[in-house]
């Protein structure tokens, strides 16, 4: 890793300089769960699009997603993209709520991190970065999540985890951060925004909250 910056003094540079997240941008640990899924390989915009279609068409519950026909829900989440596949998985996600929790959240959050994470790798459509969130953002574990700005942001930083597979990069935050789901909540957080607005995959350096300690700084 060599001359790496601690992991702790990178949040609160970037806490300090863009102010806390709010995150998950959801209404309920549901939402958060259809979110996770029709974020996936597009923009948080556009999942935000077919979220609202989702609502305004009062298919925003697990049983109304199961009771409508996949071409409607195909046009519904359409402006996420790969909206037939996304279709499949948040159908294949709802049947998984009823058929093991009777879609009752308060139940899924009886079982433990690692069960809930190993069955939800079993859905279809649910990779480890959307279980994660899902763990994360809906039921407030204290599981990391690393996605593609994670692994720009700290691969710059010189950290060469950032090359390792998923669970290899997030052992990474789990060994040397607390197990906080408030500090990972934000964190994360804080790296999207990061990633969105400075360490863009052009990034802009100047002014960047990091660049003392960024090997990469005006690379
Ligand atoms: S200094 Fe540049 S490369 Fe390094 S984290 Fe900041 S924006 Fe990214």
């Amino acid at each position: 890793m060599g001359g790496a910056p601690l992991l702790m003094d990178v949040y609160d540079r970037l806490l300090k300089q863009y102010g806390a997240q709010g995150w998950w941008p959801a209404r309920s640990p549901f939402e958060v769960m259809v979110g996770a899924v029709l974020v996936q390989a597009t923009a948080w915009s556009n999942a935000e699009k077919a979220i609202s279609n989702l609502r305004a068409a009062g298919a925003l519950s697990a049983s109304a997603i199961r009771g409508l026909e996949v071409e409607a829900l195909e046009e519904l989440v359409r402006p996420s993209g790969f909206f037939r596949a996304k279709a499949r998985k948040l159908k294949a996600l709802c049947e998984f709520l009823c058929e093991r929790y009777g879609d009752d959240i308060a139940s899924m959050s009886m079982d433990g991190t690692e069960r809930l994470r190993r069955d939800l790798l079993g859905v279809y459509g649910v990779g480890e970065e959307t279980a994660d969130d899902i763990l994360l953002y809906a039921l407030g574990r204290p599981v990391f999540v690393v996605d593609a700005y994670t692994r720009r942001v700290f691969g710059r930083l010189g950290f060469d985890e950032a090359e390792a597979r998923y669970g290899e990069f997030q052992a990474l935050f789990h060994e040397r951060l607390s197990r906080d789901a408030a500090l990972y909540n934000e964190y994360h957080a804080l790296i999207v925004r990061h990633a969105n607005s400075t360490c863009r995959s052009k990034p802009l350096c100047e002014g960047c909250p990091l660049s003392a300690e960024c090997p990469r700084v005006g690379v």
